[in-house]
């Protein structure tokens, strides 16, 4: 990367209606007597050579007027949502069929008793300042002005581009995984995305940190889910084999549960899911809690329950992991078969029959994927209530014996099938 200081030829070649806005709010901010910058991702990936549009602004000293001005000036702006207790705001613009949200934050310390309006310029820095140095870490804390007299340029008041540069991830102040112990974890992402190294001494922070076991387990220590989202970032990366193993090599693992192991066959399964993935990639939306199901695998039962409640997953994500891993658990038995498949795997997600296709070595799951799931049956639960079966749970069970038949004999007809219900049905009474 070479030496920057302005990227308003960066700008220029994004989305022609991202660098519109970006230069119309720069205007209306002046307007306004207000300053914004551009910050965070958007910045750090702009200067990589990445796409990102995930406008973030911080604004000197009023987020809130600039939102409600941005709406009043532009029609096609609307407010989403103002936190008056956070002083920030939400807006997004529609252009062109496209929806462009803008997150725009006032420009803050952790409290706010000293907030000042309308400040002389040394102050206007250090206010600036006071807003990058809650940030995480130094690449994420470049901002960059778009008022009309000097839009695109770089303040970088932490040595950002330096290490932007000699890709380090660098906290800004040692206290930093302390005050948030998510940012551990932020810093592994961003090493296994990126591919940087985590600088030394940020390196030591957070071996200390951990060390300290102070955030083992997390029992309560950490609110809301923000662990969670966290987590899911790490394993929803491209580069997940690299990203699991500085989630253990760093030690990070132990905030999850100290009881979880690197081991050999850990490698493998994520490999293997990661070779199914390829084949799945327009079904799954999200990868992440197929990694975390065959990295939890091994727990006993208690510990996963409590990985579970650490990580606050919604029933719905446990359930997912709790059927992936049992259904791998069955279908390693002896005499499995196409129906059993069926039996085991009906109805599951197809992120737990990943999970499940991950820990073992039986062939009819592809089977299950690309041709049992797919039979469908010509009769109907209607048509079984037609033929005297009454309603409730032993209509499933009849539809299910039936496709069971077809799964060995896929030619059947609607009349085959019909046959067939009457004779279950006789069996019943
Ligand atoms: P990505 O695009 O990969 O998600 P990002 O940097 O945009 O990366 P976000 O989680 O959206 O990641 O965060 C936006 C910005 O907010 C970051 O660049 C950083 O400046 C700041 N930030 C986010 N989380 C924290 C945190 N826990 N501590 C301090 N700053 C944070």
């Amino acid at each position: 990367m070479q030496e920057v200081k302005n990227i308003k030829n960066i700008l220029e070649n994004i989305d022609k209606d991202h660098f519109h806005l970006l230069t119309e709010i720069g205007k209306i901010s002046k307007e306004i007597n207000q300053k914004s910058y551009l910050v965070g991702g958007m910045v750090r990936d702009l200067l990589l050579g990445f796409d990102n549009l995930d406008i973030d602004i911080v604004v000197e000293n009023n987020a809130a007027l600039l939102a409600d001005t941005l709406v009043k000036k532009f029609p096609n702006c609307e407010l989403s949502a103002k936190h008056d207790r956070f002083h920030t705001a939400k807006v997004i613009f529609h252009i062109n069929g496209k929806k462009i949200p803008v997150d725009l934050a006032t420009t803050r310390e952790e409290t706010y008793d000293n907030e000042k309006l309308a400040p002389l310029p040394e102050v206007t820095i250090s206010e600036l300042k006071k807003d990058l140095i809650r940030r995480d870490f130094t690449i994420n804390a470049l901002a960059v002005s778009l008022l009309p007299n000097n839009f695109g340029e770089i303040v970088d008041l932490f040595n950002g581009l330096d290490d932007l540069r000699n890709k380090k991830i660098k906290i800004l102040h040692e206290k930093s995984f302390i005050d948030d112990p998510t940012r551990m974890i932020r810093a592994i992402r961003f090493a296994a995305k990126l591919n940087f190294e985590i600088e030394e001494k940020t390196q030591a922070f957070l071996k200390e940190v951990i060390e300290s076991k102070q955030f083992d387990n997390l029992i309560e220590k950490i609110r809301g889910d923000r662990v969670k989202i966290e987590i899911r970032y790490l394993f929803n990366l491209p580069t997940i084999e690299n990203a699991i193993k500085i989630f253990f090599e760093s030690g990070v693992y132990r905030m999850v549960n100290t009881e979880l192991a690197y081991k050999e066959v850990l490698k493998n399964r994520i490999k293997k899911a990661e070779e199914i993935l390829w084949d799945h990639l327009d079904d799954i939306a999200e990868k992440w809690i197929i990694y975390l199901g065959l990295t939890v695998c091994d727990l006993t039962n208690s510990q996963k329950e409590s990985v579970f409640i650490n990580l606050h997953l919604p029933s719905g994500e446990i359930k997912t992991i709790k059927d992936g891993l049992k259904a791998g658990e069955k279908l390693q038995e002896k005499n499995i078969d196409s129906i059993k498949t069926f039996q085991v795997l009906k109805n599951h997600s197809i992120e737990s029959i990943i999970i499940a296709k991950s820990l073992t070595q039986n062939n009819l799951i592809d089977e299950y994927i690309n041709k049992t799931s797919k039979i469908k049956l010509n009769i109907t639960g209607q048509d079984l209530i037609k033929l005297g079966v009454p309603q409730g749970k032993q209509v499933g069970e009849i539809l299910d014996k039936i496709l069971e038949l077809k799964i060995n004999n896929p030619e059947m007809s609607k009349e085959d099938e019909e046959e067939e219900a009457k004779k279950l049905i006789l069996d019943l009474r």
